[in-house]
Formats: structure tokens, C-alpha cells, sequence
């Protein structure tokens, strides 16, 4: 297969197997001794993230009243999902008459939410813009407007795609280098708690102590405190798809979305074939989420 539609097809079939590892966490340990068990049921992230891909290959690019109507018509149709509170009310508002962008300014008593939400879905637009950073940005961010406003929420939405860019388009029969990918990290970023984060990244490379990895680092629900985490995970196990993702949902918190944001991006470096074939297998529909990779990837090649 050509190696970059198999990176594409590795990002989201690996992000959606870290989201079902991750739902399957409950605060002990788990091993490969439960793939057994893996059912491969995700969760919203990957919901949402069939929603921003769908929407980017009907339009060719990105629309967010368009954008706004899947997630719901997706949301209708399978609510049970795991979907936080925001989204469904943000939802209401817009089926209600409230603009796309305009919906998710009044949650939070106007603050707007700062969660991982926008960065879990993201994915697809680190695929179809790889090549060019600042509409990756753009349409990074203008994805994540839909349900979060905040600031934060959407620069770690704009960080976990370039994320994605950047592992998609390091050629593997190289040296991996986690010092110059963290150093792009750095230099895109605008807010200085991603750069704190980013340059904490760095120092824990080698450090072995996890609680310290979870204290420094975070694991929650906040964009700050995950998408980092994710980077995180990857480069601590750059060289395995099976370890980073293990890795990114055995710290626990919100490992689902941590897990799925590990996995888009050690799925978008390593390609589809890298992926361990037990897990692939199990994962509730395989063959649309691979379809949809396949899609964006012949529309990014006529960009
Ligand atoms: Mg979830």
C-alpha cells in the first residue's frame, strides 16, 4: 500500500482503537493480557471524529454550518455514545436557530469550554492539511468553535493536529528524532501553557515514574492537560503503536480521549500495517472508519 494512505488509514483506525482501550480502563492496569476482551466498542471522540471526517469529504473542505448539522444528525441518531454535557446543549441551541459559531460562546457563563473535546476529534484535519500549517490552523480551530470557544480548548485542538501533520509526514527508514518534533511543537504554539507543557514533555522523556508523569503533565479532561500527555505518550513509545497507546490509557483520567489522541498520532507515524491485527479486527466499524481515511487521503493528494 502507498505509505501514506496507510498512515492516513493508521490515524484514524488508531485513534479509534485508543478511544475503546481507553473506555475499558477502569483504574487497574491494563495489559495485553485483556485483548482477549478487547471489544472495541469507542466512545464519543471517535463519534465526533467520524463527524468532522464525514463532513470535510462532503464539502471538500471545511464548512461549520455543514460540520454542525452531522455532529448532530450523529449525535441524534447514537447519544449514548459517552458525549459530556456540552455538546448535546450546544446542539439544542444550534437546531434551535443559534449560529454554529455562536452556540458554544454561551456555555461556561460565557467563558466557553477549555476540554479536550475539540482536540479528540481532530485527526482528519491533521491528515487533509498536512502540508500547509496555517489553514491546518484555521481549520483546526474554526472545527472547534462548533462546541468549544475557548482559547485554550482551540489552540489544543490546533496542537493535536499539527501533531498528527508532523507524524504523517516523518519518513520512518530515518531515525526518529523526539527533540526536533517537540521543537516544531514549540515554535507553533501561541499560549504559554503549551509551551510550559511541551518543554515538560521534554524533560520526563526518560523518566519512569508515571505518577510524576500524571502530576507534571496532567491527564484530565482539560485540552492543557491531554493533548500534551498524548504527544507525551507517543514519544516515550515512538516505536510501537501497541506500547504508546497501552501507555497513554494506563495513566488513567480521561483515557479514552488521551488514548485516542495517542493513537491518532502513533497511527499516523507508523501507518495502518503497524497496528496490532487483534485490535484492528475487533474495532466496531472497521471499514467505514477506513473508508473515510481513504477518502481524505484522495482529496489532500488533489490539494
Ligand atoms: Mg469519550
Amino acid at each position: 500500500m502507498d505509505s501514506l494512505k496507510s498512515k492516513f488509514i493508521g490515524c484514524l483506525i488508531g485513534s479509534a482503537i485508543g478511544d475503546a482501550l481507553g473506555r475499558r480502563f477502569e483504574g487497574h492496569w491494563l495489559s495485553d493480557a485483556l485483548d482477549q476482551e478487547f471489544m472495541g466498542r469507542w466512545t464519543d471522540d471517535t463519534h465526533m471524529m467520524i463527524g468532522v471526517a464525514e463532513s470535510l469529504i462532503e464539502m471538500k473542505g471545511f464548512d461549520g454550518e455543514h460540520m454542525a448539522r452531522v455532529f448532530i444528525r450523529n449525535y441524534e441518531m447514537e447519544p449514548w455514545r459517552g458525549y459530556a454535557s456540552g455538546p448535546p446543549r450546544v446542539f439544542r441551541m444550534i437546531k434551535s436557530g443559534v449560529r454554529w459559531a455562536e452556540a458554544s460562546k454561551r456555555l461556561f457563563g460565557g467563558a466557553g469550554s477549555y476540554g479536550n473535546g475539540a482536540a479528540m476529534r481532530v485527526a482528519p484535519v491533521g491528515l487533509l492539511y498536512h502540508h500547509d500549517i496555517a489553514k491546518l490552523r484555521e481549520v483546526a480551530e474554526a472545527q472547534g468553535k462548533i462546541t468549544h470557544a475557548h482559547e485554550l480548548g482551540l489552540e489544543g485542538a490546533a496542537l493535536q493536529a499539527y501533531a498528527v501533520a508532523l507524524a504523517l509526514q516523518i519518513d520512518r527508514s530515518f531515525d526518529f528524532d523526539p527533540h526536533s518534533f517537540l521543537a516544531n511543537l514549540r515554535n507553533f504554539v501561541h499560549h504559554e501553557i503549551y509551551r510550559f507543557k511541551l518543554v515538560k514533555v521534554e524533560e520526563l522523556l526518560s523518566c519512569e515514574d508515571r505518577k510524576r508523569v500524571v502530576r507534571e503533565l496532567g491527564h484530565g479532561i482539560e485540552a492543557f492537560n491531554s493533548v500534551p500527555t498524548a504527544i507525551y505518550s507517543f514519544l516515550r513509545h515512538s516505536r510501537s503503536f501497541q506500547d504508546a497507546v497501552l501507555y497513554a490509557v494506563n495513566l488513567g483520567g480521561d483515557a479514552d480521549t488521551i488514548g485516542a489522541m495517542t493513537g491518532a498520532i502513533s497511527g499516523a507515524y507508523h501507518g495502518i500495517e503497524a497496528i496490532p491485527e487483534r485490535w484492528r479486527n475487533g474495532l466496531e466499524r472497521k471499514d467505514d472508519i477506513e473508508k473515510l481515511a481513504e477518502k481524505l487521503w484522495e482529496i489532500a493528494k488533489g490539494f
